[in-house]
This record gives structure tokens, C-alpha cells and sequence, in this order.
């Protein structure tokens, strides 16, 4: 049989235009659930991008200067199909996927998203369990949307808020979107059942350090789990700098100072997040004041239990955040000559491609030169997900 060939033409972004056979089908890999990296890293996570368009501009990731009326998003064509993204989906699950986070951009204007919960929930893990299958949203659109989303299947949210402050909030997400609005989305969601919610905070040093207290106190004993995330040097478009980077350990001692913490155990293998438990009168973790978690891909490298995968928009698989090139699964999906068996290859081409990924960008990052992430221009986080 020919030598197929994956090329990684990436078209909107740019470099990468010499196409790079990547596997040959004749040397199947037929998925038992085991697939590990060169580093030894299993496939158990999937996010999967299901739109590139955003209402709001943040700055750390849709600057509007950038992301305005002219730039080129994708056309609805060069979107994968709901029943494409299941399709994928149930490649990687075979291959030990357990868990799929649907993103974006928002992912809430993807119309009928419900649609392609529903279809994704009737998947099986290699063990024949449901898979855990999440959403990150902004939280606008959340009200409207909880029950429906619980209804087809979604299990958990996260909620991004980057602070109570309902000015500090405007600003960041530079639409002039209401905090009201998102902690009412958040209820809308624990009364839909979608919990246990996490809250995400992107922590800008200069811009909303000063929103970690409040935001702790308010969702200390709530259920809520928030988390602390520092601000990245994700994409090519958000001009991050390291003095914007609040460390980790900084939130923790501040918090700590007035509302004692322990640290604990992590709950699964690969999780990004270190969690933190509010302490009780006895120094122990008291689980009613639940817990906070940080995550420090800037500070402190997690890139040793990295088991996570992307999906595009359009289809293309990315290894790692900092990627700056990725795989065109589409083209399997869209373009086999018929005759060939697509599920067949789309697995294989699957396994190839994680067997030889050895990415991890963050714990390089200080050793590589600024606008490098894995050799070129990095993806934008809305189109690769975050
Ligand atoms: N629009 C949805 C949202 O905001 O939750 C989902 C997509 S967003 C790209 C996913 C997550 O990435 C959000 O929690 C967001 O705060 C985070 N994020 C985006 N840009 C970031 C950056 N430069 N550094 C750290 N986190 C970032
Ligand atoms: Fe949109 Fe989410 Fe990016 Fe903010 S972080 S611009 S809400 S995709
Ligand atoms: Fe995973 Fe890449 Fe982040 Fe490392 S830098 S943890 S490999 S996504």
C-alpha cells in the first residue's frame, strides 16, 4: 500500500506549508486503550474547540485590536460536523480517552451544541463507562442554557470570572458583559445539577491581583471549587509579559494569611490543578469550606503528566497548548478515496501521532527564544481551546 501521507499544512496561521508524512497505514495501530507518548504519557483527555468566535474580548486571549470585524474566522464549512466531531471522538476514546472538554471560544454560540452533548454521551470508555464530559464557558449564556445542557448529558461546567468587581470585570472582558450576569449563569448551573462548578480565574498581576480575596471569600464554603490560573503566554496576540505573572505560590500565601489552607492530594493523575483545602478550627481540611486550586503553567511545569489532546475547530489535532502546528484529521474525515476504511486509518493516524508526540513547552519555555512555542508562530487559544 502507499505511504499515506498527513500533511500539517496549517493554511490560517501560516509557516508551516511543507506537508510531513507522518504514518503508514500499512503499520496499523489497532487502539487497546494503552497508547502512550514518547515520554511514556497516555491519551485520557480530549478538548475539542466547537467554535472560534467569542462575545467577549479578553485580553489575554480575543484582544480587540485583533480580533475585530476583519478578522478571518473560520467559514461554518471548514467547522467539523457534529457528527464529524463524534466521529473523532470515538477514535480517541477507543485509544484511552476518558474525559472530553468542550471549548472554544465560547462554546455556547455553537447553535444546537446540545445536539453534539447528546450524541458524545452515548460514548463508552475502553472499560464501557460514560466518558466525563465538561464544558468551559464564559457564563453568558449560561442561564439560558443549563438545563438543556444537563438534560443532554453534560455532566460539570467551569466558569470562567476573572473577578467580583463589576467595573474590573467590564474591563477584562472589554464587551462591558455584568458580573451579575455570570454568578447568575453559575446558579443557574448548581440548581441544573451541573456541578461540582469550577471557577476559573485568570490572575493578571496589575490588572485584578486584587480581586483574589474577594473572589475566595465569596465562593469559600459555596461548593464552587475556584481555581487560580496564571496568565500565559498562550497564542501570538495577548503581548504577555512575565511581570504580569502573578506566581502561584503568591495566591496561596495570601489567601493562606487569612483563611488558613492545607495542601492536598491530587484527585486523578495529569490533573493541572494543585488543590488547596480550606482549613478547620483543628488545622485539618474541613470539607464544607471546600477547596481552591491553582494552576501554574507559567511557575511550575506540569508538562511530566501532560495527557491532554486539543481538536481544532476545524479539525486539526494539537499536542500541546504551545503548539504551533497540528495534524489535519479533517482531511482523513473528508478526503479518504473510498474503498478505505476512514475509522480505521482516522485510529491509526491517531495512534501514530501521539506515539511521537514529546512536546512539553512549558517546562522548555525559559530556554526558548520569546515568540517560540515548539518551532513557529503559536495557535491562538480560542481556535485550539483552551
Ligand atoms: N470562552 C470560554 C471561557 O472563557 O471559559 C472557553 C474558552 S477559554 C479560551 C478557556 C479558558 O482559557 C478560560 O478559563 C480562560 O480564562 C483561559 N485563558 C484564556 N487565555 C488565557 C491566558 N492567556 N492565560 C491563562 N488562561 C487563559
Ligand atoms: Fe472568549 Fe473565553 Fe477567550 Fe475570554 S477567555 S475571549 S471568554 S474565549
Ligand atoms: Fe501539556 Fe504543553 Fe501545557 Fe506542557 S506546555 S502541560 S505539554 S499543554
Amino acid at each position: 500500500m502507499a505511504e499515506r501521507v498527513i500533511p500539517l499544512v496549517d493554511e490560517r496561521h501560516g509557516t508551516f506549508a511543507t506537508p510531513l508524512a507522518v504514518f503508514n497505514p500499512a503499520l496499523q495501530i489497532r487502539p487497546n486503550g494503552l497508547l502512550s507518548d514518547t515520554l511514556g504519557r497516555p491519551l485520557n483527555d480530549l478538548r475539542i474547540s466547537v467554535t472560534d468566535r467569542c462575545n467577549f474580548r479578553c485580553s489575554y486571549c480575543m484582544p480587540k485590536e485583533i480580533f475585530d470585524k476583519d478578522y478571518p474566522y473560520l467559514p461554518h464549512n471548514a467547522l467539523l460536523s457534529f457528527e464529524e466531531i463524534t466521529r473523532v471522538a470515538k477514535a480517541f476514546v477507543a485509544h484511552g480517552v476518558r474525559k472530553i472538554r468542550l471549548t472554544g471560544g465560547e462554546p455556547l454560540l455553537r447553535k444546537n451544541i446540545e445536539l453534539l452533548i447528546e450524541q458524545l454521551a452515548m460514548l463508552r470508555t475502553v472499560d464501557g463507562e460514560p466518558l466525563d464530559i465538561t464544558l468551559t464557558t464564559n457564563g453568558s449564556l449560561l442561564k439560558r442554557k443549563a438545563k438543556a445542557l444537563k438534560a443532554a448529558g453534560l455532566q460539570r461546567v467551569t466558569v470562567s470570572l476573572d473577578g467580583l468587581d463589576d467595573a474590573v470585570f467590564r474591563r477584562m472582558n472589554d464587551v462591558d458583559f455584568p458580573v451579575a450576569d455570570v454568578l447568575e449563569g453559575i446558579a443557574a448551573a448548581r440548581d441544573a445539577g451541573l456541578g461540582p462548578i469550577k471557577v476559573n480565574m485568570v490572575v493578571k498581576n496589575g490588572t485584578n491581583e486584587h480581586e483574589i480575596l474577594p473572589m475566595a471569600r465569596h465562593f469559600r464554603g459555596t461548593g464552587v471549587v475556584l481555581r487560580f490560573i496564571e496568565y500565559m503566554d498562550v497564542g501570538a496576540t495577548n503581548g504577555w509579559r512575565m511581570d504580569e505573572v502573578l506566581p502561584s505560590a503568591d495566591v496561596v500565601r495570601l489567601i493562606g494569611q487569612e483563611m488558613p489552607l492545607v495542601q492536598l492530594d491530587p484527585t486523578v493523575a495529569g490533573e493541572t490543578a494543585e488543590r488547596w483545602g480550606y482549613a478547620g478550627a483543628n488545622g485539618q481540611h474541613d470539607p464544607g469550606k471546600g477547596e481552591i486550586g491553582v494552576i501554574s503553567s507559567v511557575t511550575q511545569a506540569f508538562c511530566g503528566d501532560c495527557n491532554r489532546a486539543r481538536l481544532s475547530t476545524e479539525g486539526k489535532l494539537y499536542l500541546c497548548l504551545f503548539a504551533s502546528q497540528g495534524y489535519d484529521l479533517r482531511s482523513l474525515l473528508r478526503g479518504v478515496p473510498s474503498g478505505q476504511d476512514t475509522d480505521q486509518l482516522l485510529s491509526s493516524a491517531i495512534g501514530h501521532i501521539w506515539r511521537g508526540r514529546g512536546d512539553r513547552y512549558s517546562e522548555l519555555r525559559a530556554s526558548l527564544p520569546a515568540d517560540v512555542g515548539g518551532g513557529g508562530r503559536r495557535v491562538e487559544m480560542s481556535y485550539i481551546g483552551g
